[in-house]
């Protein structure tokens, strides 16, 4: 393998496992031959190598593999680094890339799990299954489609579309499709592929002039799993071929299965008719997370590190100040528990709100959610049906006084307005007035569950 392979896989390796990731267990590795369908590494500590291995090796493999690299097993050997790193040259250009992704060789990856060895799909995470798939409110209904299509059977919707923004599991959710089929059916040609190999796949075709054959071969598939179809978006051929391609399998009543980061219809550049055929099956989001499923997810990856690490050692809150605080996308999420392990090892520390705070400052500085006065209020008013006039505005009957109360309370506890501040932003009331709102909430939170009930579900509203 030639190093600018490596230096292309590395460039993938940043995009799937993340920046922090990358840079320490990555960046370190030296790739040293590939021998013999073996990819030996050498890094310059043993913990490192132990680490890279455990967490690292099946990621590595599966990006080696899709680079044609002939590679079934990764190695990782200790050996003090002399120089610190790869030469600039071999250091990946993400913007370059980015831009140009090199296009496939027409040999096909060697994907050894695929039984249909001559499809030209990606190749699947093994750590993406139903199994390691954490199911809260915002995914449920993903959830239940994804599993409902996986039984197999006849097919009721066709295709099934899973949308939602980054991070949240709409990969995951189609490769646990695929190898749920594969795994019942081995006979089934599934092939799951993003957008954007499709369109390399086609452009390479025209070029070769190969397009009897990606019209045979993508029209003779038993399930198709388009990822991040935003991706064509735009490009006119290939949504022209991608539009037959989607019709001819419908035809055929095999199921298809797409993603995007949006709904079809706001799909810009995505042409009419496309857009009508995607969303004729079964249109599902998946909503932002809620602390809820951050907390599952968090618990069920600390319980698997725990497995392979026994002796790192977890004080209480600290998986709920994390769920707590890091609001974004289970991607982020996971980056950071990984991190924290990680320099809780090195250090050999018990994992503690200090370590916490330290380790991931970065990541919670990114990831405060900044809630506005106006927002709150937005919220409140809707929440109990009065307009958002009257909220701000001097009527003092109950009805409009309490939620008004509530939502200074709110605003107290979720910005970080003073009391002065907040008053204004209530038509000009006085800092007083404010602080005896809040005061009362306060006293009612305790005596009124209806009361307490309202404030946690506004609360979680504001959070999402
Ligand atoms: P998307 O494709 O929507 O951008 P991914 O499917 O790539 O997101 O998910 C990002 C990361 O978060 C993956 O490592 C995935 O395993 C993990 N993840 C997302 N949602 C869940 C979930 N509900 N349970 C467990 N892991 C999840
Ligand atoms: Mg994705």
């Amino acid at each position: 393998m030639k190093n600018d392979t490596w230096g292309r896989v590395k460039q993938q390796l940043l995009e799937s496992v993340g920046r922090n990731n990358y840079a320490n267990w990555i960046e370190p590795l030296e790739l040293k031959k590939v021998d013999n369908g073996v990819a030996v590494f050498s890094v310059p500590t043993s913990f490192m190598a132990n680490w890279v291995s455990r967490n690292f090796s099946e990621t590595i493999l599966i990006h080696l593999k899709a680079a044609n690299a002939p590679a079934s097993r990764v190695e990782f050997k200790v050996e003090p680094h002399k120089t610190p790193a790869a030469p600039a040259s071999e250091a990946p250009a993400p913007k370059a890339e980015a831009a140009a992704p090199a296009p496939q060789k027409a040999v096909e990856p060697q994907v050894q799990d695929t039984p249909a060895e001559d499809l030209p799909g990606a190749p699947l995470d093994p750590r993406f299954t139903f199994d390691n798939f954490v199911v809260g409110k915002p995914n449920e209904l993903a959830h239940a489609a994804a599993r409902r299509v996986a039984e197999g059977g006849p097919v009721t919707f066709n295709p099934l579309f899973l949308y939602g923004g980054v991070g949240l599991g709409k990969t995951h959710l189609m490769h646990a499709i695929a190898h749920e089929i594969r795994d019942r059916d081995p006979s089934l040609r599934v092939l799951y592929l993003s957008a954007e190999q499709f369109m390399y796949r086609f452009v390479q075709a025209l070029r070769d002039r190969q397009m009897i054959d990606f019209k045979q071969i993508f029209r003779s598939v038993d399930v198709l799993m388009v990822d991040d179809v935003q991706f064509i978006a735009g490009k006119d051929s290939t949504q022209e071929e991608f539009f037959h391609t989607f019709n001819a399998l419908v035809d055929q009543n095999k199921q298809i299965i797409i993603s995007a980061d949006r709904a079809p219809g706001e799909i810009q550049g995505l042409e009419d008719r496309i857009k009508s055929r995607l969303q004729c099956g079964l249109v599902v989001d998946l909503h932002p997370t809620d602390y809820e499923l951050r907390l599952g997810v968090l618990q069920t990856k600390a319980e698997s590190y725990r497995a392979q690490y026994p002796e790192l050692k977890f004080a209480d809150g600290v998986l709920e100040f994390l769920a707590h605080r890091i609001s974004t996308n289970v991607r982020v999420l996971e980056g950071a528990l990984m991190r924290l392990f990680a320099f809780a090892s090195l250090v050999g520390r018990e994992i503690d709100l200090d370590l916490t705070q330290e380790c991931l400052a970065d990541i919670l500085k990114a990831s405060e959610r900044k809630v506005t006065v106006e927002e709150i209020q937005r919220k409140v008013s809707e929440h109990y049906a009065i307009r958002l006039s009257d909220m701000i505005g001097p009527k003092r009957v109950r009805s409009i006084a309490r939620p008004r109360q509530v939502a200074m309370y709110l605003a107290k506890h979720m910005t970080t307005r003073s009391l002065p501040e907040i008053g204004r932003r209530f038509g000009g009331r006085d800092h007083t007035t404010v602080m005896h709102g809040v005061k009362r909430i306060e006293e009612l939170k305790g005596t009124d569950s209806q009361i307490a009930d309202d404030l946690e579900m506004l609360r979680r509203t504001l959070e999402a």
